[in-house]
């Protein structure tokens, strides 16, 4: 058995060196930042002493991702940890009639932030991309002094606080779930004791102690006399000195002053505990975080807004190219795929080699106009979502490979320009389509939506040499994406247009 320890804490060390420090200091949470956590919680619990809040009423709380590169713009984490995070947050507050939604993703190359959010530069950085209007959340390489994730107190509707995250970790079920009960205001379990964790050489057993390391909170009692002054403030979560451990254990066996055993919760979200199968927050600490959402500090995280929530079960079905495809260009190439019900935008995935090519779109096509290489074998694969569902799945992965030829289309050589004004074009107007051509030919001209239906049509339009433009009607059409698609003997022409409303 201990042979076996041994050997899983040589593997820790060897493969994650950083998950092993964090067993150290989980989060980058200060003991001064932690007693400004307490105080917010014993402030609002105050204040809310005769508060009733309506049951099933779900509150939507907006959060915006930094997804922070290096100065060069390498090392960005992806849109699709972000939505595994949105789908655990979702999970794991769900009985706290709390669900979360992404207002936006936004991208920043900074290499302070980067790799030190803690320092001067990075936390400057940081307060300068803050927008008070959701919870920030910066998604980064390093979140410094070794720790996975952390909450940047003070509190208040323009107090600079955000949450910092290391992107390996925004997969994790706990640690974003973590961070946001230190945004509303919930301390760890084991509050006070963040920067010195029980050691038998510094603080005995049994711990006499009356306070805890911080030097300003009280240490906790097995018996609950002392439990709403003193560690997190909270009755319902037992007395812990901070034990932490990779495997979700506690097997010192430490005592209080009353030599009474402690019994720490080592599933809690707010302990040092990887490695639980599941976590869970206790009554008293989900009654502070109601209480924190209400209160006037997160009144800009309470927009009243209601996201579109529905579940997504379909995969997206991928249609064109097919499997094995050989295309004979490379130019123009368009993926398509079935719209799949609940979806506002799809993540599209190329892989060829070690080229990643990666968009985000709220069509269920997209068209490569000049990215892709000739000659080359493309894996793609499309995920759907919407903004506050991210636990959807991929496609299956399928692949095409491309050839040397330019277009996907073959053009209408005679015409050397073509164009559509305006684009967008509002739902009613009049699309305008201008022509350049070195000869007289006829053409039937169409504009079609995304699934192929001809909304509207021009038959053999006789266009003459030189300079030709018509109009085409966008009345009692829905907005959307399209195509003006231009058809004659000699070839296709085709654009895309947007019909807004
Ligand atoms: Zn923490």
């Amino acid at each position: 058995m201990k042979n076996n320890f041994s050997f899983l804490t040589f593997l820790l060390l060897f493969l994650t060196p950083t998950l092993f420090s964090q067993q150290q200091f989980s989060c980058g949470m200060s003991s001064t930042d932690c007693k400004e956590v307490m105080a917010e919680m014993l402030k609002n619990r105050e204040e809310m002493r005769d508060q009733n809040f309506d049951r099933g009423a779900i509150t939507y709380v907006p959060l915006r991702f930094f997804l922070v590169a290096d100065l060069d713009g390498s090392g960005r984490g992806t849109e699709r940890s972000c939505l595994t995070a949105l789908c655990n947050l979702n999970n794991n507050y769900a009985e706290q009639e709390i669900q979360f939604y992404i207002k936006e993703f936004k991208y920043i190359d900074n290499g302070s932030i980067y790799d030190s959010p803690m320092g001067f530069s990075g936390s400057n950085a940081i307060a300068n991309a803050m927008i008070y209007d959701a919870i920030n959340i910066f998604v980064v390489q390093d979140a410094g002094g070794g720790a996975a994730a952390y909450f940047q107190p003070p509190y208040g509707p323009n107090g600079n606080d955000w949450v910092v995250c290391a992107k390996q970790y925004m997969t994790d079920t706990r640690v974003l779930t973590h961070e946001l009960g230190h945004f509303f205001s919930l301390a760890h379990t084991f509050n006070g004791w963040e920067e010195e964790q029980w050691d038998i050489a510094k603080h005995g057993n049994p711990v006499t102690q009356f306070w805890a390391p911080d030097g300003s909170t009280r240490v906790e009692l097995v018996d609950g006399s002392n439990c709403s002054n003193s560690g997190d403030g909270f009755c319902d979560t037992p007395a812990d000195y901070l034990f932490p451990s990779g495997n979700c254990s506690y097997t010192d066996q430490v005592r209080d002053k009353n030599s009474e055993l402690l019994e720490p919760q080592v599933d809690n979200y707010m302990n040092y505990h990887f490695g639980c199968s599941e976590y869970f927050y206790t009554d008293d600490q989900k009654a502070a975080v109601k209480n924190s959402l209400n209160s006037f500090n997160r009144n800009y995280v309470r927009p009243g807004f209601t996201p579109v929530t529905t579940e997504i079960t379909d995969k997206p079905t991928l249609i064109s190219p097919e499997n094995d495809e050989q295309l004979d260009y490379h130019e123009n190439v368009y993926l398509t795929w079935e719209p799949v019900e609940g979806a506002q935008y799809y993540i599209v995935d190329l892989l060829s080699g070690t080229t990643k090519i990666k968009r985000i779109v709220d069509t269920n096509f997209i068209l490569f106009e000049d990215e892709l290489q000739p000659d080359k074998s493309y894996l793609w694969k499309v995920m759907p979502f919407n903004e506050s569902y991210g636990c959807a799945q991929f496609s299956s992965t399928i692949k095409f490979r491309t050839g040397e030829g330019f277009n996907s289309i073959q053009e209408i050589t005679e015409v050397s320009e073509f164009s559509i004004l305006p684009n967008p074009v509002q739902a009613g107007s009049n699309i305008n389509i201008s022509i350049s051509a070195d000869e007289n030919f006829d053409a039937t001209i169409f504009l079609v939506s995304m699934t192929g239906q001809i909304v509207n049509s021009i038959q053999n339009y006789q266009f003459q040499k030189g300079n030709a433009s018509l109009e085409l009607s966008t009345s009692n059409i829905p907005s959307g994406v399209y195509f003006v698609n231009i058809q004659s003997e000699k070839g296709v022409l085709n654009k895309k247009i947007i019909v807004s409303k």
